[in-house]
Protein backbone atom coordinates (compact mmCIF):
# COMPACT_ATOMS: atom_id res chain seq x y z
CA UNK A 1 0.00 0.00 0.00
CA UNK A 2 1.50 3.50 -0.86
CA UNK A 3 1.14 6.14 2.25
CA UNK A 4 -0.54 8.87 1.35
CA UNK A 5 1.57 12.05 1.80
CA UNK A 6 2.45 14.38 -0.65
CA UNK A 7 5.48 14.40 -3.03
CA UNK A 8 6.86 17.77 -3.53
CA UNK A 9 9.92 17.73 -5.92
CA UNK A 10 13.43 18.47 -4.00
CA UNK A 11 14.69 21.64 -5.62
CA UNK A 12 17.80 24.16 -4.95
CA UNK A 13 15.93 26.87 -5.32
CA UNK A 14 13.86 26.28 -2.58
CA UNK A 15 17.10 26.68 -0.48
CA UNK A 16 17.97 29.89 -0.84
CA UNK A 17 14.07 30.82 -0.98
CA UNK A 18 13.54 29.31 2.27
CA UNK A 19 17.12 31.37 3.82
CA UNK A 20 15.71 34.61 2.37
CA UNK A 21 12.70 34.57 4.11
CA UNK A 22 13.88 32.48 7.54
CA UNK A 23 17.13 33.65 7.82
CA UNK A 24 16.75 36.67 5.96
CA UNK A 25 19.88 39.20 8.10
CA UNK A 26 22.37 36.00 7.86
CA UNK A 27 25.02 37.16 5.74
CA UNK A 28 27.33 36.03 2.50
CA UNK A 29 30.75 38.09 3.09
CA UNK A 30 33.28 37.89 0.08
CA UNK A 31 36.81 39.21 -0.15
CA UNK A 32 36.55 40.04 -3.39
CA UNK A 33 38.88 39.73 -6.66
CA UNK A 34 38.37 43.74 -6.97
CA UNK A 35 40.16 43.79 -3.55
CA UNK A 36 37.49 45.22 -1.11
CA UNK A 37 35.40 43.10 1.03
CA UNK A 38 31.55 42.86 0.22
CA UNK A 39 28.61 41.64 2.36
CA UNK A 40 25.14 40.94 1.37
CA UNK A 41 22.13 39.14 3.83
CA UNK A 42 20.21 36.30 1.92
CA UNK A 43 17.29 38.30 1.16
CA UNK A 44 19.46 40.33 -0.91
CA UNK A 45 21.31 37.42 -2.53
CA UNK A 46 17.81 35.57 -3.15
CA UNK A 47 17.11 38.68 -5.07
CA UNK A 48 20.60 39.37 -7.05
CA UNK A 49 19.91 35.22 -8.02
CA UNK A 50 16.57 35.80 -8.97
CA UNK A 51 18.13 38.69 -11.68
CA UNK A 52 20.53 36.67 -12.89
CA UNK A 53 18.33 34.04 -13.90
CA UNK A 54 16.01 36.86 -14.91
CA UNK A 55 19.08 37.60 -17.69
CA UNK A 56 20.38 33.84 -18.52
CA UNK A 57 16.85 32.93 -19.66
CA UNK A 58 17.17 35.93 -21.94
CA UNK A 59 20.28 35.45 -23.10
CA UNK A 60 18.72 32.02 -24.25
CA UNK A 61 20.14 28.75 -21.71
CA UNK A 62 17.51 26.59 -22.05
CA UNK A 63 17.23 23.85 -19.52
CA UNK A 64 19.81 21.06 -19.56
CA UNK A 65 22.41 23.51 -21.13
CA UNK A 66 25.42 23.68 -19.04
CA UNK A 67 27.08 26.69 -18.00
CA UNK A 68 30.37 26.70 -17.01
CA UNK A 69 32.03 28.96 -14.21
CA UNK A 70 36.21 29.67 -13.79
CA UNK A 71 35.98 30.95 -10.70
CA UNK A 72 36.88 31.94 -6.49
CA UNK A 73 34.69 31.50 -3.77
CA UNK A 74 32.38 35.02 -4.06
CA UNK A 75 29.05 35.72 -4.26
CA UNK A 76 28.82 35.96 -7.87
CA UNK A 77 29.84 32.40 -7.72
CA UNK A 78 27.49 31.52 -4.98
CA UNK A 79 24.48 33.40 -7.23
CA UNK A 80 25.19 31.23 -10.22
CA UNK A 81 25.32 28.05 -7.85
CA UNK A 82 21.42 28.89 -7.15
CA UNK A 83 20.32 30.78 -10.95
CA UNK A 84 21.63 28.10 -13.07
CA UNK A 85 20.12 25.04 -11.44
CA UNK A 86 17.24 27.27 -10.57
CA UNK A 87 15.82 27.62 -14.60
CA UNK A 88 17.06 23.81 -15.28
CA UNK A 89 20.53 24.53 -16.18
CA UNK A 90 23.96 22.70 -14.75
CA UNK A 91 25.93 24.44 -13.11
CA UNK A 92 29.70 23.48 -14.25
CA UNK A 93 31.93 24.09 -12.14
CA UNK A 94 36.01 24.62 -13.58
CA UNK A 95 39.22 24.16 -11.73
CA UNK A 96 41.41 27.10 -12.79
CA UNK A 97 44.17 25.13 -11.70
CA UNK A 98 44.06 22.58 -14.24
CA UNK A 99 46.76 22.38 -17.03
CA UNK A 100 45.26 23.97 -20.23
CA UNK A 101 44.85 20.79 -22.18
CA UNK A 102 42.65 19.55 -19.41
CA UNK A 103 40.37 22.49 -18.73
CA UNK A 104 40.24 23.08 -22.84
CA UNK A 105 38.69 19.02 -22.97
CA UNK A 106 36.38 19.87 -19.89
CA UNK A 107 34.80 22.83 -21.83
CA UNK A 108 34.25 21.15 -25.26
CA UNK A 109 33.25 17.82 -23.43
CA UNK A 110 30.57 19.18 -21.08
CA UNK A 111 29.60 21.35 -24.15
CA UNK A 112 29.30 24.77 -21.99
CA UNK A 113 26.95 27.26 -23.61
CA UNK A 114 28.35 29.95 -21.55
CA UNK A 115 31.24 31.26 -19.33
CA UNK A 116 31.21 33.16 -16.58
CA UNK A 117 34.70 34.39 -15.14
CA UNK A 118 36.57 36.07 -12.55
CA UNK A 119 38.58 38.39 -13.76
CA UNK A 120 41.84 37.51 -12.98
CA UNK A 121 41.18 34.22 -15.90
CA UNK A 122 40.94 37.40 -18.44
CA UNK A 123 44.69 37.25 -19.78
CA UNK A 124 44.48 33.12 -19.45
CA UNK A 125 40.92 33.41 -21.64
CA UNK A 126 42.21 36.13 -24.16
CA UNK A 127 44.98 33.17 -24.89
CA UNK A 128 42.65 30.62 -25.06
CA UNK A 129 39.90 32.23 -27.28
CA UNK A 130 40.88 30.23 -30.18
CA UNK A 131 40.54 27.09 -28.45
CA UNK A 132 37.30 27.52 -26.95
CA UNK A 133 34.25 26.66 -28.73
CA UNK A 134 33.38 29.24 -31.27
CA UNK A 135 31.18 32.01 -30.25
CA UNK A 136 31.00 30.89 -26.32
CA UNK A 137 29.74 33.93 -24.69
CA UNK A 138 31.75 35.59 -22.12
CA UNK A 139 30.82 37.06 -19.17
CA UNK A 140 33.41 39.03 -16.21
CA UNK A 141 32.21 38.69 -12.94
CA UNK A 142 32.32 42.24 -12.23
CA UNK A 143 30.84 46.09 -12.58
CA UNK A 144 31.43 47.99 -15.42
CA UNK A 145 34.45 50.35 -13.92
CA UNK A 146 36.55 46.90 -13.24
CA UNK A 147 36.01 45.31 -16.28
CA UNK A 148 39.45 44.00 -18.03
CA UNK A 149 39.97 45.10 -21.72
CA UNK A 150 38.59 43.13 -23.90
CA UNK A 151 35.40 41.27 -25.90
CA UNK A 152 33.34 40.38 -22.75
CA UNK A 153 30.31 40.46 -21.26
CA UNK A 154 29.42 42.05 -17.73
CA UNK A 155 27.83 40.49 -14.67
CA UNK A 156 26.68 43.29 -13.20
CA UNK A 157 25.23 44.74 -16.69
CA UNK A 158 23.71 41.56 -17.36
CA UNK A 159 21.70 41.54 -14.90
CA UNK A 160 20.80 45.33 -13.72
CA UNK A 161 18.09 45.83 -15.51
CA UNK A 162 16.17 41.89 -14.84
CA UNK A 163 13.23 41.60 -12.13
CA UNK A 164 14.22 40.50 -8.65
CA UNK A 165 11.59 38.17 -8.38
CA UNK A 166 10.96 34.72 -10.20
CA UNK A 167 9.04 32.00 -9.72
CA UNK A 168 11.27 28.91 -9.90
CA UNK A 169 9.70 26.68 -12.18
CA UNK A 170 8.24 22.98 -10.98
CA UNK A 171 11.35 20.52 -12.03
CA UNK A 172 11.30 16.95 -11.11
CA UNK A 173 13.71 16.36 -8.97
CA UNK A 174 16.44 13.79 -10.73
CA UNK A 175 17.42 17.14 -12.94
CA UNK A 176 20.84 17.72 -13.61
CA UNK A 177 22.08 20.61 -11.17
CA UNK A 178 25.51 20.61 -11.41
CA UNK A 179 28.72 19.23 -13.16
CA UNK A 180 32.29 18.99 -11.30
CA UNK A 181 35.15 16.89 -13.41
CA UNK A 182 37.56 15.52 -11.49
CA UNK A 183 40.90 14.13 -12.79
CA UNK A 184 41.87 10.51 -12.34
CA UNK A 185 45.60 9.36 -12.55
CA UNK A 186 45.27 8.62 -15.75
CA UNK A 187 43.21 9.39 -19.01
CA UNK A 188 40.76 12.53 -19.68
CA UNK A 189 39.28 14.41 -16.19
CA UNK A 190 35.77 12.43 -15.78
CA UNK A 191 32.40 14.03 -14.99
CA UNK A 192 30.36 13.83 -11.78
CA UNK A 193 27.08 15.03 -12.76
CA UNK A 194 24.76 16.11 -9.88
CA UNK A 195 20.97 16.23 -9.55
CA UNK A 196 18.75 19.15 -7.19
CA UNK A 197 17.61 15.53 -5.20
CA UNK A 198 21.00 14.39 -4.64
CA UNK A 199 22.29 18.37 -3.76
CA UNK A 200 19.52 18.55 -1.27
CA UNK A 201 19.74 15.35 0.05
CA UNK A 202 23.65 16.05 0.32
CA UNK A 203 22.95 19.61 2.20
CA UNK A 204 20.68 17.61 4.44
CA UNK A 205 23.13 14.79 5.67
CA UNK A 206 25.60 17.49 6.16
CA UNK A 207 23.41 19.93 8.92
CA UNK A 208 22.15 16.05 10.63
CA UNK A 209 25.40 15.29 10.71
CA UNK A 210 27.24 18.41 11.57
CA UNK A 211 24.82 19.86 14.16
CA UNK A 212 27.61 22.17 16.07
CA UNK A 213 28.83 23.41 13.16
CA UNK A 214 25.78 24.73 11.11
CA UNK A 215 24.06 27.01 13.42
CA UNK A 216 22.02 30.16 12.55
CA UNK A 217 24.53 32.54 14.69
CA UNK A 218 27.59 30.70 13.23
CA UNK A 219 29.72 31.99 9.99
CA UNK A 220 31.28 29.05 8.24
CA UNK A 221 34.47 30.07 5.37
CA UNK A 222 35.05 27.33 3.17
CA UNK A 223 39.02 27.72 2.36
CA UNK A 224 37.76 24.75 -0.08
CA UNK A 225 37.16 26.44 -3.55
CA UNK A 226 34.29 26.40 -5.08
CA UNK A 227 35.71 24.65 -8.32
CA UNK A 228 36.60 21.76 -5.92
CA UNK A 229 33.26 19.71 -5.45
CA UNK A 230 30.91 22.37 -4.28
CA UNK A 231 33.39 23.88 -1.36
CA UNK A 232 32.20 20.65 0.15
CA UNK A 233 28.37 21.57 -0.13
CA UNK A 234 28.29 24.55 1.80
CA UNK A 235 26.63 26.80 -0.33
CA UNK A 236 23.72 24.63 -0.02
CA UNK A 237 23.89 23.37 3.53
CA UNK A 238 24.82 26.73 5.58
CA UNK A 239 21.90 28.66 3.94
CA UNK A 240 19.84 25.62 4.82
CA UNK A 241 20.24 26.31 8.54
CA UNK A 242 20.85 30.11 8.68
CA UNK A 243 24.60 30.07 8.97
CA UNK A 244 26.58 33.24 7.10
CA UNK A 245 29.08 32.24 4.89
CA UNK A 246 32.12 34.06 4.33
CA UNK A 247 33.95 33.44 1.12
CA UNK A 248 37.86 34.14 0.78
CA UNK A 249 38.43 34.93 -3.09
CA UNK A 250 41.78 33.92 -4.65
CA UNK A 251 43.73 35.05 -1.53
CA UNK A 252 44.31 31.76 0.58
CA UNK A 253 48.25 32.51 2.18
CA UNK A 254 48.04 32.14 5.64
CA UNK A 255 48.15 36.14 6.40
CA UNK A 256 45.16 36.70 4.06
CA UNK A 257 43.10 33.88 5.42
CA UNK A 258 44.04 34.92 9.26
CA UNK A 259 42.72 38.74 8.73
CA UNK A 260 39.54 37.26 7.31
CA UNK A 261 38.65 35.06 9.90
CA UNK A 262 39.66 37.44 12.38
CA UNK A 263 37.67 40.41 11.21
CA UNK A 264 34.34 37.59 10.39
CA UNK A 265 34.48 35.86 13.44
CA UNK A 266 34.20 32.44 11.98
CA UNK A 267 33.50 30.18 13.83
CA UNK A 268 34.70 26.92 11.35
CA UNK A 269 36.73 26.82 8.68
CA UNK A 270 36.71 24.14 5.85
CA UNK A 271 39.78 22.78 4.16
CA UNK A 272 42.37 20.85 2.71
CA UNK A 273 45.46 20.55 5.00
CA UNK A 274 47.85 22.18 2.98
CA UNK A 275 45.84 25.65 3.60
CA UNK A 276 45.81 25.24 7.23
CA UNK A 277 49.41 25.00 7.60
CA UNK A 278 49.98 28.51 5.76
CA UNK A 279 47.33 29.30 8.85
CA UNK A 280 49.53 27.81 11.41
CA UNK A 281 52.24 29.32 10.38
CA UNK A 282 50.73 32.84 10.38
CA UNK A 283 49.18 32.52 14.06
CA UNK A 284 52.41 31.37 15.20
CA UNK A 285 53.62 34.36 14.06
CA UNK A 286 50.64 36.67 15.55
CA UNK A 287 50.85 34.59 18.61
CA UNK A 288 47.31 34.31 19.13
CA UNK A 289 44.05 32.86 17.23
CA UNK A 290 41.53 34.00 14.63
CA UNK A 291 38.82 35.44 17.31
CA UNK A 292 36.05 33.33 17.49
CA UNK A 293 37.43 30.73 15.36
CA UNK A 294 36.49 27.49 17.13
CA UNK A 295 36.60 24.87 14.45
CA UNK A 296 38.79 23.63 11.41
CA UNK A 297 37.07 21.19 9.08
CA UNK A 298 40.31 18.97 7.55
CA UNK A 299 39.60 16.79 4.62
CA UNK A 300 40.56 16.28 0.69
CA UNK A 301 44.16 14.61 2.44
CA UNK A 302 44.42 12.79 5.99
CA UNK A 303 44.59 15.92 8.23
CA UNK A 304 48.19 14.75 9.97
CA UNK A 305 48.86 13.97 13.85
CA UNK A 306 50.79 16.89 14.32
CA UNK A 307 48.34 19.41 13.09
CA UNK A 308 45.86 18.26 15.19
CA UNK A 309 47.73 18.73 17.57
CA UNK A 310 48.78 21.89 16.80
CA UNK A 311 45.58 23.56 16.56
CA UNK A 312 43.95 21.54 19.36
CA UNK A 313 46.45 22.67 21.60
CA UNK A 314 45.52 25.94 20.53
CA UNK A 315 41.83 25.56 21.50
CA UNK A 316 40.79 24.83 18.25
CA UNK A 317 38.66 21.59 17.29
CA UNK A 318 39.63 19.84 14.26
CA UNK A 319 36.71 17.78 13.22
CA UNK A 320 38.84 15.60 10.51
CA UNK A 321 36.12 14.43 7.06
CA UNK A 322 36.73 12.39 3.79
CA UNK A 323 34.62 12.20 0.98
CA UNK A 324 35.19 12.90 -2.41
CA UNK A 325 34.15 14.75 -5.84
CA UNK A 326 31.97 11.47 -6.57
CA UNK A 327 30.26 11.94 -3.10
CA UNK A 328 29.01 15.31 -3.52
CA UNK A 329 30.94 15.10 -1.65
CA UNK A 330 31.00 14.28 2.09
CA UNK A 331 31.11 10.87 3.02
CA UNK A 332 32.16 10.72 6.94
CA UNK A 333 33.31 13.47 9.79
CA UNK A 334 35.01 12.73 12.86
CA UNK A 335 33.06 14.38 15.44
CA UNK A 336 34.03 13.40 18.85
CA UNK A 337 31.72 10.67 19.94
CA UNK A 338 30.04 11.46 23.60
CA UNK A 339 31.35 8.18 25.34
CA UNK A 340 35.08 10.33 24.86
CA UNK A 341 33.81 14.08 26.60
CA UNK A 342 35.80 12.77 29.57
CA UNK A 343 38.42 11.06 27.74
CA UNK A 344 41.90 12.40 28.12
CA UNK A 345 42.96 14.46 24.92
CA UNK A 346 45.64 11.89 23.61
CA UNK A 347 42.44 9.14 23.18
CA UNK A 348 40.60 11.76 21.82
CA UNK A 349 43.11 12.98 19.39
CA UNK A 350 44.08 9.60 18.02
CA UNK A 351 40.36 9.06 17.18
CA UNK A 352 40.78 12.49 15.14
CA UNK A 353 43.49 10.71 13.26
CA UNK A 354 41.11 8.73 11.78
CA UNK A 355 38.33 9.60 9.10
CA UNK A 356 35.08 9.65 10.80
CA UNK A 357 32.07 8.21 10.68
CA UNK A 358 29.55 7.67 7.68
CA UNK A 359 26.25 10.46 6.88
CA UNK A 360 23.23 9.27 7.54
CA UNK A 361 22.11 7.85 4.04
CA UNK A 362 25.85 6.34 3.02
CA UNK A 363 26.40 2.56 3.00
CA UNK A 364 30.02 1.25 3.18
CA UNK A 365 31.63 -1.83 2.67
CA UNK A 366 35.35 -2.72 2.08
CA UNK A 367 36.55 -5.87 0.09
CA UNK A 368 39.43 -8.12 -0.68
CA UNK A 369 41.49 -7.97 -4.61
CA UNK A 370 38.58 -10.58 -5.85
CA UNK A 371 35.55 -8.64 -4.30
CA UNK A 372 34.58 -10.67 -1.47
CA UNK A 373 33.31 -8.50 1.32
CA UNK A 374 35.68 -8.11 4.79
CA UNK A 375 34.04 -7.46 8.34
CA UNK A 376 33.96 -4.21 9.90
CA UNK A 377 35.87 -5.23 13.07
CA UNK A 378 38.78 -2.32 12.72
CA UNK A 379 41.50 -4.50 11.24
CA UNK A 380 40.54 -6.39 8.17
CA UNK A 381 42.14 -4.05 5.26
CA UNK A 382 40.28 -3.81 1.83
CA UNK A 383 38.61 -1.47 -0.78
CA UNK A 384 36.23 1.07 0.11
CA UNK A 385 32.92 1.06 -2.01
CA UNK A 386 29.99 3.20 -1.31
CA UNK A 387 26.31 3.23 -1.99
CA UNK A 388 23.76 6.66 -1.18
CA UNK A 389 21.76 8.76 -3.11
CA UNK A 390 24.41 11.43 -2.89
CA UNK A 391 26.84 9.20 -4.68
CA UNK A 392 27.44 9.21 -8.62
CA UNK A 393 25.74 6.49 -10.31
CA UNK A 394 28.14 6.86 -13.66
CA UNK A 395 30.36 9.47 -14.79
CA UNK A 396 28.99 12.05 -17.29
CA UNK A 397 29.25 10.05 -20.96
CA UNK A 398 31.44 8.42 -20.14
CA UNK A 399 30.61 4.33 -20.39
CA UNK A 400 33.90 3.52 -19.94
CA UNK A 401 35.00 5.27 -16.64
CA UNK A 402 31.36 4.06 -15.48
CA UNK A 403 31.67 0.25 -15.95
CA UNK A 404 34.99 0.72 -14.15
CA UNK A 405 34.11 2.21 -10.82
CA UNK A 406 30.45 0.90 -10.22
CA UNK A 407 30.79 -3.42 -9.32
CA UNK A 408 28.15 -5.72 -10.02
CA UNK A 409 25.90 -4.60 -7.72
CA UNK A 410 25.61 -1.22 -7.87
CA UNK A 411 28.14 0.11 -5.55
CA UNK A 412 30.77 2.55 -6.75
CA UNK A 413 34.44 1.68 -6.35
CA UNK A 414 36.02 4.38 -3.99
CA UNK A 415 39.69 3.77 -4.81
CA UNK A 416 40.62 4.25 -1.27
CA UNK A 417 41.61 1.42 0.67
CA UNK A 418 40.01 1.42 4.35
CA UNK A 419 39.32 -0.22 7.67
CA UNK A 420 35.90 0.20 9.60
CA UNK A 421 35.71 -0.70 12.98
CA UNK A 422 32.13 -1.99 14.77
CA UNK A 423 31.37 1.43 15.28
CA UNK A 424 31.59 2.36 12.13
CA UNK A 425 34.87 4.08 11.98
CA UNK A 426 36.43 4.65 9.28
CA UNK A 427 40.59 4.52 8.44
CA UNK A 428 41.34 5.22 4.96
CA UNK A 429 45.13 3.74 5.04
CA UNK A 430 45.55 4.54 1.39
CA UNK A 431 44.99 5.50 -2.10
CA UNK A 432 45.24 2.01 -3.86
CA UNK A 433 47.49 3.46 -6.19
CA UNK A 434 49.57 4.87 -3.66
CA UNK A 435 50.16 1.97 -1.89
CA UNK A 436 53.48 0.81 -1.80
CA UNK A 437 54.12 -3.53 -2.24
CA UNK A 438 57.46 -4.68 -1.28
CA UNK A 439 58.18 -8.31 -2.12
CA UNK A 440 54.62 -9.06 -1.89
CA UNK A 441 53.37 -7.35 1.51
CA UNK A 442 51.59 -3.71 1.32
CA UNK A 443 52.98 -0.76 2.92
CA UNK A 444 50.88 1.97 3.83
CA UNK A 445 52.34 5.77 2.87
CA UNK A 446 49.86 7.35 4.66
CA UNK A 447 51.04 5.86 8.00
CA UNK A 448 54.49 6.19 7.03
CA UNK A 449 53.64 10.05 6.31
CA UNK A 450 52.11 10.67 9.59
CA UNK A 451 54.37 9.18 11.72
CA UNK A 452 57.07 11.07 9.66
CA UNK A 453 55.39 14.43 10.37
CA UNK A 454 55.98 14.26 14.10
CA UNK A 455 59.34 14.18 14.10
CA UNK A 456 61.43 17.60 14.98
CA UNK A 457 61.97 19.58 11.67
CA UNK A 458 59.74 18.03 9.34
CA UNK A 459 57.34 20.72 8.24
CA UNK A 460 56.01 18.76 5.12
CA UNK A 461 56.62 15.21 3.82
CA UNK A 462 54.87 12.55 1.34
CA UNK A 463 56.29 8.45 0.87
CA UNK A 464 55.86 7.39 -2.58
CA UNK A 465 56.80 4.08 -4.24
CA UNK A 466 60.40 3.84 -5.94
CA UNK A 467 60.94 0.72 -8.04
CA UNK A 468 63.08 -1.47 -6.58
CA UNK A 469 64.90 -4.69 -8.53
CA UNK A 470 64.37 -7.69 -5.73
CA UNK A 471 61.62 -6.15 -3.77
CA UNK A 472 59.20 -4.51 -6.79
CA UNK A 473 58.77 -1.37 -4.82
CA UNK A 474 60.54 0.37 -1.46
CA UNK A 475 59.35 3.49 0.09
CA UNK A 476 60.71 6.87 -0.57
CA UNK A 477 60.42 9.69 2.07
CA UNK A 478 60.41 13.17 0.58
CA UNK A 479 60.78 15.99 3.42
CA UNK A 480 60.31 19.09 3.53
CA UNK A 481 62.33 20.68 6.41
CA UNK A 482 60.48 22.97 8.88
CA UNK A 483 62.41 26.97 8.25
CA UNK A 484 65.64 26.88 9.81
CA UNK A 485 65.59 23.67 10.66
CA UNK A 486 67.84 20.66 9.43
CA UNK A 487 66.75 17.56 10.00
CA UNK A 488 69.04 14.39 9.04
CA UNK A 489 67.90 10.88 7.73
CA UNK A 490 69.04 8.97 9.94
CA UNK A 491 67.67 10.62 12.94
CA UNK A 492 63.73 10.24 11.18
CA UNK A 493 64.93 6.88 10.43
CA UNK A 494 65.56 6.33 13.70
CA UNK A 495 62.01 8.16 14.97
CA UNK A 496 59.95 6.12 12.55
CA UNK A 497 61.85 2.83 13.95
CA UNK A 498 59.92 3.31 17.05
CA UNK A 499 56.70 2.62 15.13
CA UNK A 500 57.50 -0.03 12.07
CA UNK A 501 59.13 -2.94 11.23
CA UNK A 502 62.64 -2.43 9.53
CA UNK A 503 61.41 -3.57 6.24
CA UNK A 504 58.92 -1.14 6.33
CA UNK A 505 60.74 1.75 6.69
CA UNK A 506 62.02 4.03 3.89
CA UNK A 507 64.92 3.31 1.64
CA UNK A 508 66.16 7.01 1.29
CA UNK A 509 65.02 10.16 3.02
CA UNK A 510 65.14 13.20 0.69
CA UNK A 511 65.12 16.62 1.40
CA UNK A 512 63.29 19.18 -0.38
CA UNK A 513 62.10 23.09 -0.48
CA UNK A 514 59.17 22.18 -1.70
CA UNK A 515 55.91 19.35 -2.11
CA UNK A 516 54.30 19.41 -5.90
CA UNK A 517 50.28 20.18 -5.17
CA UNK A 518 47.64 18.93 -7.56
CA UNK A 519 44.83 21.78 -9.40
CA UNK A 520 43.00 20.42 -5.94
CA UNK A 521 45.88 21.59 -3.59
CA UNK A 522 46.92 17.87 -2.44
CA UNK A 523 50.03 16.81 -2.30
CA UNK A 524 50.80 15.19 -5.98
CA UNK A 525 52.30 12.12 -5.87
CA UNK A 526 51.69 11.37 -9.44
CA UNK A 527 54.18 14.02 -9.88
CA UNK A 528 56.98 12.75 -7.09
CA UNK A 529 56.80 9.20 -8.62
CA UNK A 530 57.90 10.93 -11.68
CA UNK A 531 60.49 13.20 -10.20
CA UNK A 532 62.38 10.23 -8.25
CA UNK A 533 61.52 7.37 -10.91
CA UNK A 534 65.15 6.49 -11.22
CA UNK A 535 66.18 6.96 -7.27
CA UNK A 536 67.81 4.10 -6.06
CA UNK A 537 68.68 3.06 -2.46
CA UNK A 538 69.56 -0.08 -0.54
CA UNK A 539 66.53 -1.73 1.52
CA UNK A 540 66.93 -3.07 4.44
CA UNK A 541 67.59 -6.42 5.16
CA UNK A 542 64.25 -8.33 6.37
P1 LIG B 1 38.50 14.67 -4.52
O1 LIG B 1 37.49 14.03 -5.37
O2 LIG B 1 39.44 15.55 -5.26
O3 LIG B 1 37.88 15.37 -3.37
O4 LIG B 1 39.43 13.52 -3.93
C1 LIG B 1 38.88 12.48 -3.18
C2 LIG B 1 39.99 11.66 -2.59
O5 LIG B 1 40.77 12.43 -1.69
C3 LIG B 1 39.52 10.49 -1.77
O6 LIG B 1 39.17 9.38 -2.56
C4 LIG B 1 40.72 10.22 -0.88
O7 LIG B 1 41.71 9.46 -1.54
C5 LIG B 1 41.25 11.61 -0.63
N1 LIG B 1 40.75 12.11 0.66
C6 LIG B 1 39.75 12.97 0.89
N2 LIG B 1 39.62 13.22 2.20
C7 LIG B 1 40.55 12.47 2.84
C8 LIG B 1 40.91 12.27 4.20
N3 LIG B 1 40.32 12.90 5.20
N4 LIG B 1 41.92 11.41 4.47
C9 LIG B 1 42.56 10.75 3.48
N5 LIG B 1 42.27 10.91 2.18
C10 LIG B 1 41.28 11.76 1.85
Amino acid sequence: MRGMMMERPLRIADILSFAAEVHAESRVVSARVEGDVHTQTYAETARRVAQLANALTRMGVAPGERVATLAWNGHRHLELYYAVPGIGAVCHTINPRLATEELLYIVHHAGDRVLFADITFAPALAQLRERLPKGLPIVMMTDRAHMPEGDWLCFEELIAGEADHLDWPELPEETASGLCYTSGTTGHPKGALYSHRSTVLHALMSVAALPGTFQAHHAILPAVPLFHVNAWGTPYSAPLTGSSLVLPGPRLDGKSLFELLDREAVYSAWGVPTVWLALLGEIDARGRTPQGLCELLIGGSAAPRAMIDRFEDKGITVTHAWGMTEMSPLGTQNTTPPRLADAPAEAVRALKESQGRRLFGLDFKIVDDDGRRQPHDGRAVGELYVRGNTVISGYFENAEATAAAIDGEGWFGTGDVARIGPDGMLTITDRAKDLIKSGGEWISSLELENAALLCEGVAQCAVVAIAHEKWGERPLLVVVPAEGAAPQKAQILAALGEHFARWQLPDDVVFVEALPLTATGKISKRTLRGQFAGHTASAPER
